[in-house]
């Protein structure tokens, strides 16, 4: 066996005049200190350095940075998935006896997390529909502390009311935490809108290949970003070193991704339109949206990169669609860049009752399509060939 370098010594890594172009990838879980008095003055402040992964290290710090810039926050914290980031804005900010406001379109671990976890801890919940003022305020109690919700919603794209559900909160003393990951920063910049709390699955487009899962809350309070630092250091909530080393290559391409994904999702909602067979195409970019007023003036007129549409109802004419769409994959997620799609009937919404579904708007005839960066011409033959084998059955 090959002794390593141990205690206060460097390790034998070659050295280089020239300097790498990529960021290093550091996986130490630990860092040895000098000394007590230099380890004293680390967790006192007085001396930056590193101790132990799950608190903190170079790779989480740096894509801290990034995403802090991207949304415009004062600090934020990376998180080893979207679910950390959801828990760690949650647990940080209410506590028992609170009331959370939830809209009632949330990503499906969110809504489980409200209705089965945080009552345990005493935390009442309950869900309005977030493109209504009227209904979140009528939704409000004496003691809601907090009102979550996501900018676009999963799989109807619906667009919240953003705007006015940040003044009513403000004039409540009400905290406003927004779940971003849909309309990315390039759609919205909730914190410049007044939001309190930004979250992301930065899982999605932001890192943008399938191949890292991590979240980020961001918030301006600094109080707020260190509650949600501490609370992910203590619950263990925070991210991987190479998980955070993907996701920063990834987005560094995540503006050209952006504008490529969403530049294919509007031609494909429009070739989609066109097609026999479609009963529906959702596009919040659309005429034909229900929120397309409010994406002119909250998201800058984009429509972003996801694009939902409906065939015939049943699940036979579903199986031949998926079955059709050659090459792309029939997955639960979305951000990749390539191009997915998912059926909410069997996937995300497969909890729902078909009634429960139904009020949705969500059929077994019902999909949703993350669009990539592929060739746009191309992505649109083959989804022409699916739908024409949906209409075959
Ligand atoms: C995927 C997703 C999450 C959860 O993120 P993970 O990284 O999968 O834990 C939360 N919110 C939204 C809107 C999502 O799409």
């Amino acid at each position: 066996m090959t002794d390593r370098p141990r205690g206060t010594r460097r390790a034998l890594f070659p050295s280089s005049v020239s300097r790498p172009v990529v960021s290093p990838l550091q996986p130490s879980v630990v860092y040895a200190s000098p000394d007590p008095d230099t380890l004293d003055a680390q967790y006192e402040g007085g001396a930056k350095g590193y101790t132990y992964a799950r608190e903190a290290h170079p790779n989480a710090e740096l894509l801290e940075g990034l995403l802090n810039g991207a949304e415009g926050a004062g600090g934020g914290v990376v998180t080893g998935s979207g679910m950390a980031a959801v828990t760690a804005a949650l647990l940080a900010t209410v506590r028992a006896g609170d009331h959370l406001l939830g809209a009632d379109q949330l990503y499906g671990r969110s809504l489980r997390l409200m209705a089965e976890d945080l009552p345990r801890f005493g935390i009442a919940t309950s869900l309005a529909d977030p493109t209504d003022v009227a209904a979140i305020e009528a939704a409000l109690r004496p003691e809601t502390r907090m009102i979550l919700i996501e900018t676009t919603s999963n799989p109807t794209l619906r667009v919240a009311d953003v705007d006015g559900i940040v003044a009513l909160a403000k004039a409540r003393g009400i905290l406003v935490a927004v779940d971003n990951t849909f309309a990315t920063p390039r759609g919205l910049r909730p914190l410049e809108r007044g939001a309190d709390i930004v979250i992301h699955s930065v899982t999605k487009l932001l890192a943008g290949h399938s191949d890292a899962t991590l979240g980020y809350v961001g918030a301006n309070d600094p109080a707020l970003v260190e509650r949600m630092r501490v609370l992910s250091q203590t619950m263990g909530l925070t991210a991987s070193p190479f998980d955070c080393w993907l996701a920063e290559r990834g987005l560094y391409s995540f503006d050209m991704r952006y504008d490529r994904a969403t530049a294919n999702a509007a031609r494909l909602a429009e070739a989609l339109a066109g097609m026999e067979g479609v009963t529906r195409v959702i596009y919040p970019a659309r005429q034909d949206h229900p929120d397309h007023a409010r994406t002119a003036t909250l998201l800058s007129g984009e429509g972003g990169h996801m694009v939902s549409f409906e065939v015939a109802p049943t699940r036979a004419a579903a199986n031949a669609l998926v079955r059709a769409a050659e090459g792309i994959a029939f997955a639960p997620t979305l951000g990749d860049i390539a191009t997915t799609l998912s059926h909410p009937a069997t996937s995300s919404h497969r909890a729902l009752t078909p009634e429960g579904r139904a009020a949705l708007g969500i059929s077994e005839g019902f999909f949703r399509v993350s669009v990539g960066c592929e060739d746009a011409d191309d992505l649109i033959r083959r989804f022409a060939q699916a739908v024409a084998a949906a209409n075959g059955v």
